[in-house]
């Protein structure tokens, strides 16, 4: 058989020989290969089988079971042409067992309704749903036997490969195996440095890629379907590696950048430090150093805060912008909403503007004459702290002379945002320095897999004198006890948050149900003030209810999730968050921390539409039982993945071909350290490593 005949090892070319030496890949069918990245062998070796299909048995058509992938054998026994609101066909197969299945075609041609005959034997493969009259396959793959011919069964699962576009899968399955058939010796293919899989109990790399490309009969099929399987495990580990290893190449290349080294007398920041009216914690002091250390540089520094929701970044930023501008230079604060970035410039004014610091503030609304204003400040130098949204990132915007960029709440935008306004910096000989604040805690392990081409500081410690926020899960029919105690509270002078849930993002245009519930409670409350602000008021309208609930005017304030990032107002100690089932963890948790700002005990009350998913069940209990971000993200990493973690989409974060990080979090620690280990000692084999699975395409962008 084709498949024995592997090339003996002398011979074997080395993994970055072309396509086109295979057969059947003339040019045609090598630029559709390309098309899709594949250009090696090595590029094929590594298109690795999304999932398996079983041939290698037979199952009796009374045992298929609803969903389960399966192959019968039988004989025709009807044949049914329909044409409704489209052409069908269906065919009748009964066997042995006497059990009948409907297969069923949606598109298929005039000969295959000819092949069809009443007895024909068939063997087909598909994954039985449940129709009209029981088990049916829509379009099963299938082949037709002879009368009496005893077909073989398959020997080893059948691998189902990331399709491309152009080339049927029987096709692409033969040029891979193709491909396994020239697989260098074990010696040859494997750049991990020999020893350190040892104690792993994971295979070769040869051995890795025979496995997953050509499953035995005898694998372990559950663990294959769940990615678990050793040799599947063997080759996330060198992809993690991969990963890493070019995160941190990136991160040498940035190394080699100028940029001004922001070394003063700490005049300023002395000055600002004495004039809050608070102590720093000693975690702000700690990350704050970490930050001079950096910008004294002369490179640049990349650099994120993490920080619990209250945990005061926003002074740790305040800080650094001192040192910037105590060298003559610019800084920018971009944050992702505009409420948010005003209240940022409200914090920073109330600072800054003392110490004789000039900022200045752009937005999507700021236009016309003002805008022309701003802009020209920040093109002269005038402006020293500009404070902004999106609006900052855009070409129009030209600064004198940036040195610092700080981007707030990163995982809103995405990391082509942060990079433009990085090259507002840029002038061909320096780029800025990069300060990137999230209250997103990423569990560590991840931190260091996603970000390993930043320096990641934590602030983990909350100010002096914040109570833990007491939460509990209710009910929605035990709403009317809710109203009671909204009234005790604001009794008490305290303030207090109805967050309204939204079912669909495109819902925040529709004002309806936060309308609705701010009419209802201002019917139950008669002796309250009570707010509104939601997703569709204008800016301004918005800010001015935020600002009169700041200013006690407002005792309860309806909102949207747009409260969901920044707001603070220390004097709102109660937060009720309806259908909080919908939210997930990261969103109810910064929620949660618009409360436990200030001495009062606080407490958050998440009211949930029963019957609830156990998903949802586990985020409420999650919420109930701990007020840690950390903790948290470790448990939303645990139900959600890393992917909806980190928002995908938003930061490039790199598709993977076998490894999940969340599945092989156990093994980051020791691809971290084998990382170092390689880029210290065998830089040609850390080169390697990412060429044969990252290849020369950028899938992320340069930071
Ligand atoms: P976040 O990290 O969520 O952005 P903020 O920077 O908005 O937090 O800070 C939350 C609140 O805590 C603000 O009112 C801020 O002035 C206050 N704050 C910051 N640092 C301290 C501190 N060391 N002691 C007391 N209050 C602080
Ligand atoms: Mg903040």
């Amino acid at each position: 058989m084709a498949r024995k005949a592997a090339a003996t090892p002398a011979l074997a070319p080395s993994g970055e020989a072309s396509l086109s030496m295979l057969a059947g890949v003339g040019p045609a069918v090598a630029a559709k290969l390309a098309a899709r990245g594949l250009l090696t062998l090595q590029d094929l070796w590594l298109h690795l089988p999304l999932r398996y299909e079983d041939r290698t048995a037979l199952t009796r058509i009374q045992d298929l079971r609803n969903g389960v992938p399966a192959q019968v054998e039988g004989r025709v026994v009807a044949v049914e042409r329909g044409m409704r609101f489209r052409p069908m066909l269906k065919v009748a197969v009964e066997d042995e067992g006497q059990g009948t299945l409907v297969l069923r075609f949606f598109h298929f041609r005039q000969q295959q309704v000819a092949q069809f005959a009443k007895g024909t034997r068939l063997r087909c493969f598909g994954t039985p749903k449940a129709g009209q009259f029981g088990l049916e396959i829509v379009h099963p793959s299938y082949q037709i036997l002879g009368q009496h011919e005893e077909a073989a069964l398959g020997d080893s699962l059948d691998p189902v490969y990331p399709a491309v576009e152009g080339i049927g899968p029987a096709t692409l399955r033969k040029l891979i195996g193709q491909t396994l058939d020239r697989l260098p010796d074990e010696a040859t293919l494997e750049l991990l440095p020999a020893g350190w899989l040892d104690g792993l109990a994971l295979p070769s790399l040869r051995s890795a890629l025979l496995t997953v490309h050509r499953p035995p009969p005898d694998a372990d099929l559950s663990a294959l379907a769940a990615g678990r399987h050793p040799a599947q495990r063997r080759l996330a580990i060198e992809e993690l590696l991969a990963h890493h290893l070019s995160l941190r190449r990136q991160r040498m290349a940035l190394q080699a950048h100028h940029a001004p080294s922001l070394r003063g007398n700490g005049a300023l920041v002395e000055q600002l430090r004495s004039s809050l009216p608070f102590a720093l914690t000693g975690a702000q002091q700690r990350v704050f150093e970490q930050i001079r250390k950096d910008l004294a540089k002369a490179h640049p520094m990349l650099r994120l805060v993490q920080g619990d929701v209250g945990s005061g970044k926003t002074v740790v930023a305040a800080l650094a912008a001192m040192l910037a501008v105590e060298r003559g230079k610019q800084v920018a604060l971009a944050a992702p909403t505009e409420l948010l970035a005003e209240q940022h410039l409200n914090n920073l004014r109330g600072w800054l503007e003392p110490l004789g610091v000039r900022t200045a503030w752009l937005a999507g609304k700021v236009t016309g004459k003002a805008r022309a204003k701003v802009l020209a400040d920040v093109a002269s130098g005038e402006a020293q702290v500009v404070v902004g949204t999106h609006a900052l990132m855009q070409e129009a915007v030209v600064f004198a002379d940036l040195a610092l960029a700080i981007v707030d709440e990163q995982h809103r935008f995405g990391v082509h945002q942060r990079l433009a306004l990085r090259d507002k910096g840029a002038d061909g000989r320096s780029v800025p320095h990069q300060l990137v604040m999230t209250a997103t805690p990423i569990p560590r392990t991840l931190a260091m897999s996603e970000y390993a081409d930043l320096d990641v500081s934590a602030i983990d410690e909350l100010p002096p004198g914040r109570t833990p926020v007491q939460t509990v899960a209710l009910n929605n029919d035990r709403r009317p006890e809710l109203i009671e105690r909204i009234a005790l509270a604001c009794q008490e002078g305290r303030q207090v948050y109805w967050v309204c849930t939204l079912i669909e993002e495109s819902e925040e245009l529709d004002a309806t149900p936060a309308q609705a519930t701010f009419e209802s409670l201002q019917a139950l409350l008669p002796g309250v003030r009570v707010g509104l602000v939601h997703g569709r008021m204008k800016a301004a309208e918005k800010l001015a209810t935020m600002v009169a609930f700041k200013a006690g005017q407002i005792d309860l304030l309806v909102a949207t999730t747009v409260i969901e990032v920044g707001v603070d107002v220390p004097n709102a100690s109660l937060m009720i968050i309806e259908n909080a089932e919908r939210l997930g963890l990261a969103q109810l948790h910064q929620l949660r921390g618009r409360v436990g700002r200030g001495s009062a005990v606080s407490r958050c009350v998440l009211l949930y539409q029963a019957p609830l998913s156990q998903m949802a069940r586990e985020r409420l209990e999650t919420m109930r039982q701990t007020n840690d971000g950390f903790l948290i993200a470790e448990k939303d990493l645990e139900l959600r993945g890393p992917g909806e973690l980190l928002g995908t989409r938003q930061t490039g974060l790199a598709a993977f071909r076998m490894a999940d990080l969340a599945r092989d979090a156990d093994m980051l620690p020791g691809v971290h350290a084998l990382a170092e280990r390689l880029l210290a000692e065998q830089p040609v084999v850390a080169d390697r490593v990412v060429q044969r699975w990252i290849g020369s395409a950028v899938r992320f962008a340069s930071a």
